[in-house]
């Protein structure tokens, strides 16, 4: 894996729209159902929006009711890193980009099979590449 990306909130501003920055470098959300990819059904690879690491196919995606894009497993387990977000009140386990630090969303233990899992992910996150 390529060396980890760090930039200053300066860098990532010039790159990303407000939404972007707010999601990806502040542990924003955007509400659901007005992201751009949550009932998106193309096929293709979602990359890190800010540093284009390819992080979700579009085979494991799935509609879970949610408003956002929700996928049951990442390309590989080394795209992701998980930590414990204890905010809002609640044990959630929060899931960013490996290699930039781009908070993704989160990931739930409700997902489909073959994992089970549910990365509850933000569309502002995330490019889909055709
Ligand atoms: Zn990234």
């Amino acid at each position: 894996m390529s060396d980890k990306i760090n930039k200053s909130d300066d860098e990532w501003k010039v790159k990303l729209t407000d939404e972007e920055f707010y999601v990806t470098r502040q542990h924003g959300t955007e509400r659901a159902f007005t992201g751009q990819y949550w009932d998106c059904k193309e096929n293709g690879q979602y990359v890190c929006k800010c540093c284009g690491e390819v992080l979700f196919d579009s085979d494991t995606k799935f509609d879970s009711g949610t408003g956002w894009p929700s996928f049951y497993q990442p390309t590989n387990s080394e795209v992701v890193e998980e930590t414990k977000d204890t905010s809002h009140g609640m044990a959630r386990v929060e899931v960013h980009c490996n290699k930039c630090g781009a908070h993704l969303g989160h990931v739930f233990p409700d997902g489909p099979k073959p994992t089970g899992l549910h990365y509850c992910i933000n569309s502002a996150s995330l490019d889909l590449k055709k």
